[in-house]
């Protein structure tokens, strides 16, 4: 397959995960900063963060836009637990929150040694329960996208137990983490570090961290170099590829690192996630609109 519209192909597997006669099609549009899709397939829908308008929004094929919540904290990131909970991360309320199948809220993590976390950004969570997630500081930078406000501590990523409320700093090296994801066999876990993202030279590198069995992790050095814009959000297939946020649209990469091919998106990609009937398709945040293209492939079932 050549070059077409939609797709950029680097490496000929690409070509096997694009459908050659299927759009990357616009859903919605009209939101300032779409962010933090998650899939409930039981629900048959996608919820996503519209940041600057504090709200989250649901789309299905049925009913379309709707808002499932507002306002929501300036809700960034969202996945979901085993138990197939929302987990949330919120700028506004600079926490972590469970939404509970009766729809009250109960917050897993604010601070952190005494001090408040900044304005987690991205979650994920193990197959343990363990709820891993990232904290810059761009949700306390401007009352664009949450509330300004003073940052208290360094932007980490940390790992918190649920069960026991312990929260520890798992990563301490980074300067501003991002996006995050398991491997299917959560040996590995990969981090985009965003920090300098508007600087002349943006540091723009996912990094792989092995993962410990005492819930440490160990950096196993840069794993990709995003060439446009930075890495903010990603998923997996089964396949072991990542499929990651980029300035040009999403950039698929394969378990060793190497650029396969790039979905080309006409705005600024924020995150990713895959959905729908066997998880085929994958739904992009980008910017003002919600995307969505059919693959070949079947995103990781990890939310
Ligand atoms: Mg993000």
């Amino acid at each position: 397959m050549s070059d077409s519209t939609f797709f950029e192909v680097h490496d000929p597997v690409f070509s096997s995960y694009v459908l050659f006669n299927a759009p990357v099609k616009r859903l919605a549009t009209g939101f300032d900063w779409a962010e933090g899709p998650v899939w409930f397939g039981d629900a048959d829908c996608l919820l996503f963060s519209d940041i600057p308008n504090n709200r989250i929004v649901r789309w299905s094929v049925e009913t379309g836009i709707s808002t499932f919540r507002q306002p929501s904290n300036f809700a960034n990131g969202h996945t979901r637990d085993r138990q197939g909970r929302l987990i949330s991360c919120e700028h506004g309320g600079r926490r972590v929150t469970r939404t509970e199948f009766d729809g009250t809220i109960t917050v897993l993590a604010d601070s952190h040694d005494g001090k408040r976390l900044n304005s987690p950004n991205d979650v994920v969570v193990k197959g343990d329960g363990t709820v891993w997630f990232t904290d810059p500081h761009y949700g306390i930078g401007s009352n664009y996208e949450g509330h300004k406000g003073e940052q208290e501590q360094p932007c980490h990523v940390y790992r918190l137990d649920p069960e026991t409320s312990d929260l520890r700093a798992v990563i301490t090296s980074l300067e501003c983490p991002n996006g995050l994801a398991f491997s299917s066999d959560e040996s590995l876990l990969y981090v985009a570090d965003t920090g300098t993202m508007f600087a002349e030279n943006p540091t723009q590198h996912m990094r792989s961290f092995a993962v410990n069995a005492d819930g440490s992790v160990t950096d196993n050095g840069i794993f990709y170099t995003v060439d446009v814009g930075v890495a903010d959000g990603f998923r997996l297939d089964t396949d072991g590829n990542i499929w990651t946020s980029a300035g040009d649209g999403v950039h698929c990469i394969s378990p060793s690192g190497r650029l396969l091919g790039k979905i080309l998106v006409p705005e600024i990609v924020s995150n990713v996630c895959f959905g729908g009937r066997d998880r085929h398709q994958l739904f992009m945040t980008g910017t003002t609109s919600l995307y969505r293209v059919p693959l070949n492939c079947e995103g990781l079932a990890t939310f």
